[in-house]
């Protein structure tokens, strides 16, 4: 049989591994639940919930082309070796995943596995990323023809191996920790279609305008997100419904241009980041630059309060207590979060990284590892940007609503000192903490601090380096596709 694995591609639509499987041929499409992987510290509540909606909408989307979906509970690499010796494979297919260190671990397991059995893997390639990319140079064009290449239709009809699936772990048997999110999104790819829909034709015509803003920029952005991570809508398909609406409105002065045009950089911004981490896995782990190993700390107390939103910075604490309580925070937002982590908490970029991988619903290790690390100033390269979170206050909740709606402790405070209650007469009365730490003392601290690893010994030399693999020319550095052979040919 044919068996379609499925990772983070749940759709029919625009599905490679899918249209390869030839008419008539029996297919398994299957999804397999892999505790380790659960396991992991970036692995959180929302995800597995996000996960199970996102799974249901493709059991669907499949059954009714007559393939069920098979969900295993079980380590890919045995759940194979079972399922093959109950019926021979005759061909794996699935797409190239650039996920986290586990799941590039495990995919080398299977390869090993397929390999040793004499199963043919064929992988296709994830949107725009490139596996083995020799340089950068053509990244782009490549990318470009990939979304100017019609969608693939779903298959109209399979031939489906009926196979029982195993109960749904729930996220306690996997040991995940009670992760209560009540304005979570909702997985599946109606609803990826409505976001889609909406943003293009309403929401969006003010998103450049009120993207930086949490309140407003959580109706005016696409929230498109967690269906990407999972695959449910493809970039291409977003690329293309979006360059229609541009043409379609070519010519109106209304936002609509200038929003859309962000939009699709945005989209473009997805696929580089996802090509870096496919090029250099290592960003998961360790620092762009090495002088900033070990830089700073991992104060649990700073880190609890950080986490939990009680920092005694209010714009700080209500824009995690908003993350924590609906999956989603805005990009500039996001930015803030790691740079009072990084900066002024002088926290580690890893642990609190984790912290945020997990709140994410649209965790995209891709996306994540990159930006935790510019935002960290860990990189080398990018200008280190110290966002002063009382005046990120002022200037994106101007009203304060966003604010009070998620530190009600502050309900007091007068508007002016609403982001520095501290100065408030009233503050000792408050139910909310003091502020952590002097927001001005510590910025500067942690700009000294970062200067004098600037000065070190050869620190531009390496700052060269990571620059010119950054613009990458020839890379040397190890990359996912080394040292394995996953294409197979059928
Ligand atoms: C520290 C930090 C961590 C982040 N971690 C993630 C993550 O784990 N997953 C994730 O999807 N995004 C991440 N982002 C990027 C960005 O904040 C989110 O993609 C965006 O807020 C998601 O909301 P949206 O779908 O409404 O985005 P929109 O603004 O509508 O953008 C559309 C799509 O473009 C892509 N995109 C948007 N901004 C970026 C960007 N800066 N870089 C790369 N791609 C982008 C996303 O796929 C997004 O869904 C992170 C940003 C920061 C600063």
């Amino acid at each position: 049989m044919h068996l379609v694995w499925f990772k983070r591609d749940l759709r029919v639509v625009d599905h490679a591994p899918l249209a390869a499987v030839p008419a008539g041929a029996p297919v398994l499409p299957l999804y397999v639940v892999e505790p380790g992987f659960w396991a992991q510290p970036d692995a959180s509540g929302r995800h597995h919930a996000f996960l199970r909606e996102t799974l249901d909408a493709l059991d669907d989307a499949l059954r009714r082309r007559g393939a069920p979906l098979c969900i295993k509970v079980g380590e890919a690499p045995q759940v194979l070796a079972d399922l093959h010796r109950h019926r021979p494979i005759t061909a794996l297919l699935s797409h190239e995943e650039t996920g986290n260190g586990w799941t590039y671990a495990r995919d080398r397991a299977v390869a090993a596995w397929a390999r040793a059995q004499g199963v043919p893997w064929r992988e296709f390639p994830a949107s725009g990323v490139v596996r083995r990319l020799d340089s950068r140079d053509r990244w782009q064009a490549r990318r470009d023809a990939v979304m100017r290449a019609d969608p693939l239709p779903a298959p109209a009809s399979l031939t489906g191996v009926v196979l029982p699936s195993d109960p749904w772990p729930d996220a306690a048997s996997l040991g995940l920790a009670p992760d209560p999110c009540p304005g979570r999104q909702n997985g599946g790819r109606g609803r990826a279609l409505e976001l889609l829909d909406s943003f293009l034709t309403d929401r969006g015509q003010s998103y450049r305008s009120a993207m930086s803003a949490p309140l407003s920029a959580a109706d005016a952005c696409s929230r498109l997100s967690p269906h990407f991570a999972l695959g449910s809508l493809t970039i291409r398909e977003a690329v293309q419904a979006t360059a229609a609406r541009q043409r379609a409105l070519r010519g109106s002065r209304d936002g609509w241009a200038g929003s859309l045009k962000s939009f699709q950089a945005r989209l473009a911004w997805r696929d580089h980041f996802i090509q870096k981490l496919e090029d250099q896995p290592a960003i998961e782990f360790h620092p762009m630059h090495s002088a900033y190993a070990g830089l700073r700390d991992d104060a649990p107390t700073r880190r609890t309060a950080w986490a939990r939103g009680d920092t005694g910075l209010p714009f700080v604490d209500a824009c995690m207590r908003s993350l924590i309580a609906t999956g989603w925070l805005n990009f500039r937002m996001r930015a803030m979060l790691m740079s009072v982590a990084a900066c002024h908490l002088w926290l580690d970029w890893r642990e609190t990284g984790l912290h945020l991988a997990r709140m994410f619903t649209d965790y995209e290790p891709g996306i994540h590892w990159s930006q935790v690390q510019m935002q960290s100033g860990t990189t080398g390269m990018n200008t280190l940007r110290i966002y002063n979170p009382i005046k990120q206050g002022h200037d994106q909740d101007p009203t304060g609503a966003f604010t009070r709606r998620w530190c009600p402790e502050l309900a007091a405070v007068p508007d002016a000192l609403l982001q520095e209650p501290w100065r408030w007469e009233g503050a000792a009365r408050l139910p909310y903490p003091p502020p952590i730490v002097d927001v001005a003392e510590a910025a500067r601290q942690a700009r000294a601090r970062i200067g004098a690893v600037r000065r070190g010994d050869g620190f531009r030399d390496e700052a060269a380096q990571v620059v010119r693999k950054h613009a990458s020319r020839k890379r040397r550095s190890p990359r996912r596709g080394d040292g394995r052979q996953l294409s197979l040919d059928l």
